[in-house]
């Protein structure tokens, strides 16, 4: 990347509200149904149907736009944009438009050094989603089943000075998400999306660049790939001296690259024009109250307390916090083992490779929080060394037996009788001359070596903390 230019970045991310029913109408929002059968008149567009406003929908709204630092209007208006398009029967889209949700909020990122950024949210606003276009190779199909699911838009501030820095904006933002419980967050199923705004200037120059827009990223591997690729082609656009157009463009996740896909319309394309249908929407103040009141704990707060309760350094604390059930398995595993490093680790390192391995969330993990623990403790009292609970940790989880079971049935306990090991050590001593005399002139990082050996001869069962200081007694 050129050092010339300063990239600008903002996002405006669309979040699919956790609600049984539709936005204006009582159809189920279930993803993955027979296409078109949860459709009625009212999502459907047909002439004289009207929408009433789902009130859980604007409850999630509020909840969002207060994690997200935001000022919530007291009055806001529903808009009708006007476009036409074959997923969009009505002919507009019900959104908001001058008099939004919500304004003025911000959320807080932190660099390696744990330097806090914010990043500005312009608005948070409610609209409703279109239809989805499905296309063989002879003709196109509309399936209206998500005409009329209930999202919120979040818009940022064109704050973001790095693809990587998107990425962490959207993770934070996912997380907060999540951790309210105002949306399901499932990227696969597109529940999850985000717009990217990006353009480039000089180093100290104060106008922002001709932005272009890529639509429709819906993972954070592609946000980054799709915004790297636009970053270099407007730079080598503007180093020979071509102009960027204001543009949409759409990432190809299998070149890696973006395309054109329409020159830019601007808002008064649209016509604009508030919903005759609907009221304007009022939030009292009591209302914003007592949500706030009944907000849970905020990934940020999350981390700040794992990270003053259990000693956890930054990076575990940040990874345990942005995951809601992930931290509160953590926390109960803690709360019976009473080691947070030890359980830490064993969260960060085995579990998350399984839930990664498997792509699948904690809930479904199959070893419950209980079993775990047991393991845990039998780690932690020495019964058992870490190389022997990897290994019954594997079998618990193709099994489905208990730790105690496992580790009774093998008979994998770890030998702690000092005696019994000492036999072994004198063994290991006595058949490794060479070695043994090669420690005693002072290359001592051989122990490791008769190390190894006492521990093999024990199958893998000697408490290996015993093992070393019976062997360092021994050799000097
Ligand atoms: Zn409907």
């Amino acid at each position: 990347m050129s050092n010339t230019y300063e990239i600008i970045i903002g996002l405006e991310v669309h979040a699919q509200l956790l609600t049984k029913s539709k936005m204006f109408c009582a159809c189920s929002t279930e993803f993955g149904l027979t296409p078109n059968s949860n459709i009625c008149p009212v999502c459907t567009g047909q002439p004289g149907a009207l929408p009433v406003l789902n009130s859980g929908a604007v409850d999630h709204a509020i909840r969002t736009a207060l994690a997200l630092n935001c000022k919530i209007n007291e009055t806001s208006v529903f808009a009708r944009k006007n476009y036409f398009y074959p997923d969009l029967p009505k002919g507009y889209q019900i959104s908001q438009h001058e008099e939004p949700l919500a304004v003025k909020g911000y959320i807080e990122l932190y660099d390696k050094q744990g330097v806090p950024k914010k990043i500005g949210i312009t608005r948070v606003h409610m609209e409703e989603d279109a239809g989805k276009n499905i296309h063989s190779d002879k003709c196109s199909f509309v399936d209206l089943n998500r005409s009329g699911v209930p999202l919120v838009e979040i818009v940022s501030e064109p704050d973001m000075r790095s693809p990587q820095e998107a990425v962490s904006y959207f993770k934070k933002l996912r997380a907060i998400l999540d951790c309210i419980g105002v949306c399901a967050c499932n990227m696969e199923e597109g529940n999850l999306r985000c717009d990217a705004n990006v353009s480039l200037r000089k180093f100290g120059a104060d106008k922002f660049g001709t932005k272009v827009e890529i639509k429709n990223l819906n993972s954070f591997r592609f946000l980054e790939k799709a915004l790297s690729y636009e970053v270099e082609r407007q730079t080598q656009m503007l180093d020979s001296g071509e102009k960027i157009e204001q543009e949409t463009r759409l990432f190809d996740a299998v070149s890696g690259i973006t395309k054109s896909m329409r020159k830019k319309e601007e808002a008064n394309d649209y016509r604009y024009f508030p919903e005759p249908d609907l009221t304007p929407l009022v939030i009292k103040k009591d209302k914003i109250k007592s949500t706030e009141q009944n907000m849970p704990e905020l990934p940020d707060a999350k981390k700040k307390r794992l990270m003053s309760s259990y000693g956890l350094n930054e990076y575990d604390a940040d990874v345990l916090s942005s995951d809601v059930l992930l931290a509160s398995y953590y926390e109960k595993l803690v709360s019976i083992v009473k080691e947070p490093k030890l359980c830490s680790n064993w969260v960060q390192t085995d579990i998350m490779r399984v839930l990664n391995e498997q792509k699948i969330s904690i809930q479904a993990f199959k070893i419950k929080v209980e079993n775990m623990a047991e393991l845990l403790l039998l780690v932690n009292k020495g019964s058992i060394n870490q190389n022997t609970a990897k290994s019954v940790f594997s079998e618990m989880l193709s099994g489905g037996r208990s730790a105690k079971d496992i580790v009774s049935e093998k008979g994998l306990l770890q030998i702690q009788d000092q005696s019994q090991i000492e036999a072994i050590v004198d063994e290991v001593i006595a058949s490794n001359t060479a070695q043994v005399e090669q420690y005693k002139q002072g290359k001592t990082n051989i122990a490791g070596y008769l190390v190894g050996l006492v521990m093999k001869q024990s199958k893998g069962k000697a408490n290996p903390v015993i093992v070393n200081e019976i062997l360092k007694k021994k050799l000097s």
